[in-house]
């Protein structure tokens, strides 16, 4: 058995506690969140919120990507969210991974992507760089509100670099 398999076979048990009849799809924070996808992380605990009060964006790395970008496009244009928290964290799996022998392994697969792993050796240096990258999109109405934070899985601290 699968580790999706026992999902599907407990699924009904958390349909109940789960529903949201009384949601809509626009976070009541106003508030979207881009964050790594380390399974250490778990948001919406992390900052104190509920469900249904901020956009989670999730990938490796917590990277402004161009796909971040349009999902956070879409959070502000069509979905109504005005503030966006980039939050990178320590022990991340991108710190000081290799790109060339993640590019090799790739080739190796007979892939060239058109995208790159995204590995950084300074966290608070490719934040900075995520948060002005943000800042200077003007596919986001509401840029002037990015913010960078950093949380310590271990200690369960959230902060924000000096800038
Ligand atoms: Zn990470």
């Amino acid at each position: 058995m699968t580790t999706t398999d026992e999902i599907l076979a407990s699924a009904p048990q958390r349909s109940e506690q789960l529903a949201t009849p009384e949601l809509t799809a626009t976070p009541q924070r106003k508030l979207a969140v881009l964050t790594c996808m380390d399974a250490r992380l778990d948001p919406l605990r992390m900052l104190g919120l509920r469900v249904g009060e901020a956009h989670i964006l999730r990938n490796a790395g917590a990277l402004a990507t161009d796909d971040a970008i349009r999902s956070l496009s879409v959070s502000q244009r069509l979905l109504g969210t005005q503030e966006v928290l980039v939050i990178m964290h320590e022990q991340c799996g991108l710190l000081n991974a290799s790109e060339d022998d993640f590019k090799a392994a790739l080739a190796e697969s007979g892939v060239l992507p058109s995208w790159r792993l995204g590995a950084f050796d300074d966290l608070e240096a490719t934040l900075a760089a995520s948060v002005a990258r943000l800042r200077a999109s003007r596919e986001l109405p509401f840029r002037e509100t990015v913010r960078g934070l950093i949380y310590d899985p271990d200690t369960g601290a959230l902060r924000e670099p000096s800038p």
